[in-house]
């Protein structure tokens, strides 16, 4: 069996409603795994921020305001009016739901979650039906009965296996089941998420699960492309990429996949593949084992980073120091992407800054400790590529702009640059032309 995922756009408007209902065909079963409609979860986040901060009348405009949308897609989707009743029905309860939601008295992160979840629900209940309406046999299985992650916020892949084996079967045949992106149950049983962009994950997830033959995520561009599109023009699609290069991409920002996409895939060997729903021929990219080709691939940029350097006088010689730094690393939960040392100071970054006062006053103890936010990481990933003898061209960078770390060698799939964010965009062009256009002055 396969498993498609198509994105926020993909589902994001009746006529690309009808582009999907093109892309499945029925000859096969299939799952299909649906994100909520383009605009919807920023606009329940909006929603839950406003009930959070006690703006309840801000709260209920923006849930009336969503709800004028899906009025317009149910009266444009369907042609059967039998159907569009039914579904009006649901998606009112659906909104009378957010409503009450708004009046939350005690407001926890549950709520959050909650208010968030609605819209997988809103997009595959609308499209189930739509398929319907068209005479595809289609059935829904319900995330919420067998997408859990664990207390480390893994995803339970036993019980997940277990349950979707039976929700399956419980089920009874349809040639496509729809699913939910996104949403799952946390280890308490209430209703969580697997982080914003989670739909490719759980796309890979169920994949795994059934042992898929292959997984398809369609979206709005024809593929993983070379470097970051939103920033930089002239990028192209990379017909082929490895799970590893693929994995380190997508955690260090290329927004075309949620950062753990590739992992559920890896050990069964089972291919990715991601395509362009407005151009449903173009080739895409695959993902598999296989790394093709040497030297730079592709670059891509992750915001939101701290960088902190901890100097120690007495780091000289000092065998230890790097442990009782990982130490308090390790105990605040705190993982570190960057690093590199010198005689007598270490520099490295973190995304979560959760802990870092505590983190700071710890190592203030022992070391000075000097901190930068806002900062970003430029991820170069290929093949060989610290010994493909094109690489030195990225180091053209160091001329232009101020380079805070660099790291090189740690493995050979990667180069990871520090820069402030305020220089990412012309990093990113900069690397684009050395290394891709190969326009190197003098
Ligand atoms: P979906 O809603 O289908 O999940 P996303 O917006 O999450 O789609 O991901 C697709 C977008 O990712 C593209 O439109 C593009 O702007 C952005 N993107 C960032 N980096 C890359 C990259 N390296 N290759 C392709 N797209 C990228
Ligand atoms: N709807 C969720 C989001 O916007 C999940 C996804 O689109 O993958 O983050
Ligand atoms: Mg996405």
């Amino acid at each position: 069996m396969q498993v498609l995922k198509f994105g926020g756009t993909s589902v994001g408007s009746v006529e690309n409603m009808k582009q999907v209902r093109d892309i499945i065909d029925t000859r096969a079963p299939k799952i299909v795994v649906l994100s909520a409609m383009s605009g919807t979860t920023n606009a329940l986040v909006q929603i839950a921020d406003a009930t959070q901060m006690g703006e309840i009348a801000t709260a209920y405009e923006l849930v009336g305001e969503l709800q004028k949308h899906y009025d317009d897609v149910l009266e444009n989707l369907y042609t059967n009016d039998k159907i569009r009743a039914k579904v009006r029905g649901y998606v009112d309860e659906i909104f009378s739901s957010l409503e009450n939601l708004t009046r939350s008295t005690e407001y926890t992160q549950a709520v959050t979650d909650e208010f968030v979840s609605k819209g997988e629900l809103l997009s595959t209940y609308i499209f189930a039906h739509y398929l319907q309406q068209e005479g595809v046999s289609t059935a829904l299985l319900p995330a919420l009965e067998f997408m859990r992650i664990d207390k480390e916020n893994e995803p339970d892949t036993y019980y997940i296996r277990q349950n979707l084996n039976r929700v399956i079967e419980d089920t009874g045949d349809a040639d496509i089941y729809i699913t939910q992106g996104f949403i799952c149950r946390n280890y308490a049983g209430q209703i969580s998420n697997l982080q914003r962009g989670g739909s490719d994950y759980t796309a890979t997830i169920v994949g795994a699960a059934i042992q898929a033959s292959e997984v398809q995520i369609w979206t709005d561009i024809d593929g993983f492309h070379n470097n970051d599109p939103r920033f930089v023009a002239e990028t192209h699609a990379i017909p082929e990429l490895s799970y590893d290069e693929a994995a380190e991409l997508a955690y260090f920002g290329a927004k075309i996949l949620h950062p753990q996409t590739v992992q559920p895939l890896r050990e069964d060997n089972i291919p990715l593949h991601l395509k362009n729903t407005m151009d449903k021929d173009a080739k895409g990219s695959i993902i598999t084992h296989r790394a093709q080709g040497e030297g730079i691939k592709a670059i891509a940029a992750k915001d939101g980073i701290t960088a902190l350097k901890i100097k120690s006088g007495r780091m000289l010689q000092a065998h230890g120091f790097l442990s009782s730094v990982f130490e308090i690393f390790q105990r605040y939960e705190t993982s570190i992407d960057m690093i590199t040392t010198s005689e007598i100071a270490v520099s490295l970054t973190i995304d979560n800054i959760s802990n870092l006062q505590a983190i700071e006053d710890e190592l203030s103890q022992f070391a000075q400790v000097t901190v930068d936010k806002e900062q970003t990481i430029i991820c170069l990933v290929g093949h060989n590529i610290s010994s493909d003898q094109n690489t030195h061209k990225l180091f053209q960078i160091l001329k232009d702009v101020n380079v805070r770390m660099i790291s090189y060698g740690g493995s050979n799939n990667n180069i990871s640059l520090l820069v402030a964010t305020e220089d990412k965009q012309r990093a990113l062009e900069l690397l684009q032309n050395y290394v891709f256009t190969q326009v190197v002055s003098a």
